[in-house]
């Protein structure tokens, strides 16, 4: 089918092809609440029906040649280059991203795919000396099956970041999308992929909650899970996960620090601020969180931000408007909360703090400091949260003081000064003269603290590392004697 063709899909997921499997539920847009689309909805039994599907086609799929498994990926960025517009407003409808946001991740899709398709032919192995005349060697193996179980606020790039690579290694998946976008985080992308010709059952997608995702877990013929999502959620799949001896990726939350060094062009880093904490209502992992201004610039930046976020309007994407809407009432009323209970305890809101629908104003709120929930809490909202320090050593305790380490800006008019300073700060990702937010496919991506066990994602080593398992081959001409 085409994966344009919505009427082909509804009502259905992708199970050993498309399939229906008795109870369906609406995909719902969050600028409208208008009903989009159906899909059939799974329990923890068809995840045991996807891994029984995926085990049997991963043999096969092992089996095929790495060119060919590249040219699946080749062929899968061809049909969705070819009809990215359906997959970005897919992304506009049910995911409530803006049109710039839309169309940047299914970019990053792309770049993922390309990616990928180079993944399957890099070097995989080393050639290691021994001590006994024969060869010996190192090689990665694909696991088997990989569990994917992604979120909702990028929801293509971050089911395909680990889709895409363990496909590629020559393993089959088993994808759980975020239950608010299961069509741009998950049948879409077994639509392309199923186009571009991967077998039947090399990808399934089980559409439900977390529910689904814990019989994904716990699941025992699947070896590797690739999370993406909240650190509690992490902590969880991370317990249950050791004590099944799984190998568990976790890219989790952040609340990460924008800070403003004393040097600094403050025109600049206020632009550069606004964007990291407002892009896609706040709601990514990497979003500027925390923003620390030197002293000598502090009320100048709180005046820049607040005229910038006075001017940035959020509505509808098919208004064209630069932010969205909060995904749900749940996240929308959680944003609330921090931004009302910061106030009380003493910060100073100086725009936004309200909201209309799903659509909130974005917000700045100033003379934060630590204990305030929007210095403590990750936020998840459009919400910049402004602190100020006098001296190197306090801007290095209250970036480390967060229980985060994703992703840290450093803007400066000294660059080297804060290639050195970075190495005192406990992060998974430093940008020196950028915001926090930015992701590229063949980067290392990961944090570390309650953002991570420091697993990464990105470029071909971290990928064959998440993704395959060592096996040490020795082998000789004859079988070896011994005194027995
Ligand atoms: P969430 O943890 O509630 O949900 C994410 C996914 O996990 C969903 O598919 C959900 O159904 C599933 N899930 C939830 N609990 C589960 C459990 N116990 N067992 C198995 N599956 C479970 O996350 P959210 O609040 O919807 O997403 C936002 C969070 O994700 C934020 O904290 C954000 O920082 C984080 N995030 C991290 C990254 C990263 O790369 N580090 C990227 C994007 C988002």
């Amino acid at each position: 089918m085409g994966f344009f063709e919505q009427s082909t899909w509804e009502g259905r997921t992708y199970l050993g092809g498309w399939t229906e499997l008795g109870a369906t539920t609406d995909a719902v847009s969050p600028s409208t609440g208008e009903r989009l689309a159906s899909y059939a909805v799974g329990t923890s039994a068809d995840i045991e029906t996807a891994t029984d599907l995926a085990v049997s086609a991963q043999r096969t799929w092992a089996a095929t040649s790495a060119e060919e498994r590249a040219a699946v990926m080749r062929r899968a960025a061809a049909v969705l280059e070819s009809h990215a517009p359906v997959l970005e407003r897919w992304l506009q409808d049910e995911v409530g991203s803006a049109p710039g946001k839309a169309a940047f991740e299914v970019g990053l899709v792309l770049s993922e795919l390309h990616l990928a398709a180079a993944t399957a032919l890099v070097p995989y192995g080393q050639l290691l000396r021994s001590g006994r005349p024969r060869l010996s060697l190192a090689r990665r193996v694909p696991v088997g099956v990989v569990g994917v179980i992604s979120p909702f606020n990028f929801p293509a790039i971050l089911s395909m970041r680990s889709v895409a690579p363990a496909l590629a290694l020559g393993n089959a998946v088993v994808l759980k999308p975020d239950p608010r976008t299961t069509i741009a985080g998950g049948l879409l992308l077994a639509a392309v992929l199923e186009e571009a010709g991967l077998p039947v059952g090399v990808l399934n997608v089980v559409p439900g909650g977390a529910d689904v995702g814990a019989a994904l877990v716990d699941e025992p013929r699947i070896p590797v899970i690739s999370f993406t999502g909240s650190t509690p959620a992490g902590r969880a799949i991370a317990a249950r996960g050791g004590q099944l001896l799984k190998r568990v990726h976790l890219e989790l939350g952040g609340n990460n620090a924008l800070a403003v060094l004393e040097d600094a062009d403050v025109e600049a880093a206020a632009s550069a601020g606004a964007w990291g904490s407002f892009l896609n209502q706040g709601q990514i992992c990497m979003t500027t969180g925390r923003h620390l201004v030197h002293e000598s610039l502090y009320d100048r930046y709180v005046e820049l931000l607040t005229e910038k976020a006075a001017r940035i309007p959020a509505g509808p994407p098919s208004t064209g408007a630069p932010l969205g809407p909060i995904i749900d009432a749940v996240q929308r009323d959680k944003v609330h909360s921090v931004v009302t209970r910061s106030v009380d305890a003493g910060a100073r809101l100086t725009v936004g703090g309200t909201y209309e629908a799903l659509f909130y104003q974005p917000t700045v709120l100033a003379d934060v400091v630590p204990g305030h929930a929007s210095f403590d809490e990750e936020i998840f909202g459009p919400v910049a949260s402004i602190s100020t320090f006098s001296t190197t050593d306090e801007l290095v305790r209250l970036v480390n003081s967060s229980e985060y380490g994703l992703s840290l800006g450093l803007l400066t008019g000294d660059a080297y000064a804060a290639f050195e300073l970075a190495e005192r700060m406990s992060s998974g990702i430093v940008h020196i003269n950028d915001q926090t937010v930015d992701d590229e496919a063949q980067a290392p991506f990961g944090g570390v603290g309650a953002s991570g066990t420091g697993a990464r994602f990105g470029g071909h080593d971290a990928n064959i590392e998440a993704f395959t398992d060592t096996q040490w081959v020795t082998m000789q001409g004859r079988i070896a004697t011994y005194p027995f």
